[in-house]
């Protein structure tokens, strides 16, 4: 067997790898010592798993690989945020954000190259979708950074897929990398350190309710239907009501004392103004959450500003008052664009390639 015919063992989740293995004639508990070595041990040369017999490593070998995706750049940020972009099974490129913060490593992954809702402030909208990772590749960006930290002694605390797509429009995958993060033979992340965020993909927060109690949070962006389908396209099909609805019904399965993280974007002017906070308020105060504001990172003709401080401060307060939990999220490594809504990973928006191949074909015509 040859490179990618091999089956990718960053692929398989420990019922995928069990059953990998009961397929094979192999003792299901292989997966085990197999997945100590990946993930707690970092070894990825299938000959160096001494606790398996030299014909299973020969065996492993030939029809098994453990591909990563490849590392194209590193940046390091002032403030100790690091960014890399890499480089994944399709080809394209996405990017990974670490951040470290008080004790904290919250890792930021991408779940798709670009993204197909086009949330009208957010610039990896912007570049269009171009198409889906798949579970190893989102696994691999936790696996790249956990190295990092654990050569100084530290691992990834908590997993936010915040990072470039929708993760609930990648659900197979995402499920996969999520129960791995969340396994202890693998990263063991707790439950409530592993974040799946959506724009709003209702269906899919009903089937995630079905397999999963990893935490979820919503950008909802806005406290009425008028505005937010303006923002947040994908609302004009599950509107607020129905968002909210599937929301209660995932909070229903998670226990008493865990809440949903609804995030929210301060735009200038736009929905930052206290009558929306009055709203915003209104509308969550049967749905157990917290609150989380991101002050709008700009991107170059995005078209939207940032509010300043105080109107941030107010917004936050009036929140605070009326009882919910209201983090502000400080902007990170926006010295080297790794900040909310600033990924853009490297690909080419798929209608400047379209534009540019009709301009070709013309200029032929002409010629
Ligand atoms: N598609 C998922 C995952 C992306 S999470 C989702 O929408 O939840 C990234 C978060 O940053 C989302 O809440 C997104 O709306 C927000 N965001 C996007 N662009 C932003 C920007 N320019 N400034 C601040 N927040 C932004």
């Amino acid at each position: 067997m040859t490179g990618q015919d091999k089956v990718n063992l960053f692929s398989l989740d420990r019922p995928g790898l069990e059953a990998f293995f009961v397929a094979r004639g192999e003792k299901a508990f292989r997966a085990r010592q197999v997945m100590k070595w990946i993930y707690h041990q970092g070894v990825l040369a299938f000959e160096e798993m001494t606790d398996l017999s030299k014909r299973q490593r020969a065996w492993l070998a030939e029809q098994c690989r453990l591909g990563l995706p490849e590392v194209v750049s590193r940046q390091d940020s002032r403030d100790g945020t690091i960014k890399w972009v890499v480089r994944v099974g399709n080809g394209n490129c996405v990017e990974t954000v670490l951040i470290p913060d008080r004790g904290r490593n919250t890792l930021c992954v991408s779940s798709q190259v670009g993204c197909a809702l086009d949330c009208s402030f957010c610039s990896t909208g912007k570049q269009g979708f171009n198409g889906n990772l798949d579970a190893a590749d989102i696994v691999g960006q936790v696996w790249l950074a956990d190295q990092v930290l654990r050569a100084r002694g530290e691992t990834v605390t908590n997993v936010v897929l915040m990072g470039m797509g929708e993760p609930l429009l990648n659900f197979d995958n995402v499920l996969v990398a999520t129960n791995l993060m969340m396994d202890d033979l693998a990263f063991g992340i707790s439950k409530r350190r592993v974040t799946v965020s959506t724009a709003g993909v209702v269906p899919g927060i009903y089937r995630l309710a079905e397999v999963t109690d990893v935490s979820l949070a919503v950008s909802l962006h806005a406290p009425n239907d008028a505005l937010r389908d303006e923002l947040v396209p994908i609302n004009r099909r599950y509107p607020i009501a129905e968002l909210l609805q599937a929301c209660r019904h995932y909070l229903s399965g998670l226990g008493e004392r865990r809440s949903l993280t609804i995030e929210y974007t301060l735009l200038r002017g736009v929905n930052d103004s206290l009558t929306h906070a009055r709203e915003l308020a209104q509308l969550l105060r049967d749905v157990r959450c917290k609150i989380n504001l991101i002050p709008f990172n700009p991107f170059p003709s995005s078209g939207y500003q940032r509010p300043d401080e105080a109107s941030v401060r107010t917004f936050q307060t009036y929140l605070m008052n009326a009882g919910y939990a209201t983090m502000l999220r400080t902007t990170r490594g926006d010295d080297i664009n790794a900040a909310c809504g600033q990924l853009v990973g490297q690909v080419e928006d798929r209608t400047r390639r379209r534009e540019r191949y009709i301009a070709r074909l013309r200029s032929q015509e002409v010629a």
